[in-house]
C-alpha cells in the first residue's frame, strides 16, 4: 500500500535517487571522510567548557548570528563590501542556492567527477544537472565547460577548489574563463582551501556573480556543522529569504566563534596534516602497482589494478582501516580508492594494509 502511495506522490525524480550514505566506521581506523584526526589540547578543551557553562539553550540563538559572523569574516578575509551567509554545513548552503534559483528548464553544471551533493541538491529539486568531463588527468576541459554554459545557460555553475575526489586545484586562469562566460552565478567551492595556497576570496569584489563558500568541517569541526558562503550584498539577500530561521544552533555559534577567538591550534595541525599528506604521497608512488594523483587537499586519490578496487577495498577494511571506495562510480573513477591523511600513525596502519592487499 504505501509503495502506492509513494509511487503516486513523491515525485519520480527523488524516488529515483538514493539517500546519501554514510559507511559505519565502528572499531575502524577512519580515513574516510576528509575529518581532520586530531583533538585539542587539555587547555583548549578546558577553556571551551567553562565558555558552555555561560550558554543557555532555553533561548533560540542570534537568528543573525552576529558575532560570530564578525569572526568569521575577519577568519576568512572577507573583502570589504562583501557579505556572508551560514548555513548548518555548507551542504545546506548548496541547497539554499538551488532552492532559490529552482524554475522550468533551469540547469546547473560542474566539472565531473566532483563532489556528489551538488548533483544530488539539483536532481531532487527538479533542476537540470549537467556534469562536464574532466580530462583525464583531472584538469579542466575549459573549452567542454564554456561550451555547455553557452549550451545550457545555467543558473549556477559548480567549481569545487580544490576539486572532491580529486584532490587537485584547476588553472586559477581557467576557472576565471569560467566565471567571466557564466549567464548567472558561479560558486567555488573552496571547503579544502586551509590545504591549498590559492583561493578566490580576494576576487570576491571583481565579480558581483561569483559567490566563494567555506566550511569548518575540513579544518576540524566537522562535528559542529557550519557552512560559510560570502558574496556580494545583493545576492545574499535573496539567499536569506531561503535560509531557515535558527538554521545556526546555539551550540555551534558559541564554539565556532570560540575556536576562531584562538585558531593556532587548528592551524597547526592543518600544516601536521601537510607535512603527512607530503609523505603518504612518497609512500604511495613508490607501489609500484597504484597510480597516485596530485593533491592540494586532505585526502590522496589513487587508482588500483584493474578489477581489484573492491578486493583491496575490503581487505584494507578487514585489516582496520576504512577508507573510501570510489570504483563503483566507474568511469573516470574505475578502480580509485581515496584515503583521508590521518594521524602518522594512522597513515601507517593505512600503508601496511594497502601493502598487504596488494
Ligand atoms: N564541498 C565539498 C567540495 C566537499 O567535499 C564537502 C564534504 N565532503 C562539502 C562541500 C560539504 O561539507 P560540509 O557540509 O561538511 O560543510
Amino acid at each position: 500500500m504505501a509503495k502506492n502511495r509513494i509511487a503516486q506522490w513523491i515525485r519520480p525524480e527523488v524516488q529515483q535517487l538514493s539517500a546519501y550514505s554514510v559507511a559505519d566506521a565502528e572499531d575502524l581506523i577512519k580515513l574516510d571522510a576528509m575529518e581532520n584526526p586530531y583533538t585539542w589540547s587539555s587547555e583548549l578543551i578546558e577553556a571551551w567548557l567553562e565558555r558552555l557553562r555561560e550558554v543557555s539553550v532555553n533561548r533560540y540563538p542570534d537568528p543573525e548570528a552576529r558575532r560570530l559572523k564578525a569572526r568569521l569574516r575577519q577568519y576568512m578575509a572577507v573583502p570589504e563590501g562583501r557579505e556572508i551567509i551560514l548555513g548548518n554545513g555548507s551542504d545546506e548552503l548548496i541547497q539554499m542556492v538551488l532552492m532559490a534559483v529552482v524554475g522550468p528548464g533551469r540547469a546547473v553544471i560542474a566539472p565531473e567527477p566532483t563532489f556528489v551533493m551538488y548533483r544530488q541538491i539539483a536532481t531532487m529539486l527538479g533542476l537540470r544537472y549537467q556534469g562536464v568531463p574532466l580530462r583525464e588527468d583531472f584538469s579542466l576541459d575549459l573549452s567542454a565547460m564554456l561550451q555547455a554554459i553557452q549550451e545550457q545557460e545555467p543558473a549556477v555553475v559548480f567549481v569545487a577548489y580544490p576539486n572532491n575526489p580529486t584532490g587537485n586545484l584547476f588553472s586559477a586562469e581557467a576557472v576565471r574563463a569560467i566565471i567571466e562566460a557564466a549567464p548567472g552565478l558561479v560558486i567555488v567551492d573552496e571547503a579544502y582551501t586551509v590545504f591549498a595556497d590559492e583561493t578566490f576570496m580576494p576576487q570576491l569584489g571583481d565579480y558581483d556573480h561569483l559567490l566563494v563558500m567555506r566550511t569548518l568541517s575540513k579544518i576540524g569541526l566537522a562535528g559542529l556543522r557550519l557552512g560559510v558562503l560570502a558574496g556580494s550584498p545583493a545576492w545574499i539577500e535573496e539567499l536569506e529569504k531561503i535560509r531557515l530561521p535558527y538554521n545556526i544552533n546555539q551550540l555551534t555559534q558559541v564554539s565556532a566563534e570560540f575556536v576562531l577567538e584562538q585558531p593556532g591550534e587548528l592551524e597547526e595541525q592543518a600544516r601536521l596534516i601537510c607535512n603527512d599528506r607530503a609523505r603518504l604521497q612518497k609512500a604511495l608512488q613508490r607501489l609500484p602497482e597504484v597510480q597516485v594523483y596530485p593533491s592540494d587537499a586532505n585526502f590522496i586519490l589513487f587508482r588500483t589494478p584493474p578489477g581489484r578496487a573492491d578486493a583491496i577495498f575490503a581487505e584494507i577494511k578487514a585489516q582496520g582501516v576504512l577508507i573510501k571506495n570510489l570504483s563503483g562510480q566507474g568511469g573516470p573513477l574505475a578502480d580509485c580508492l581515496r584515503v583521508t591523511i590521518g594521524t602518522a600513525e594512522e597513515n601507517h596502519a593505512f600503508l601496511e594494509a594497502l601493502a598487504a592487499a596488494l
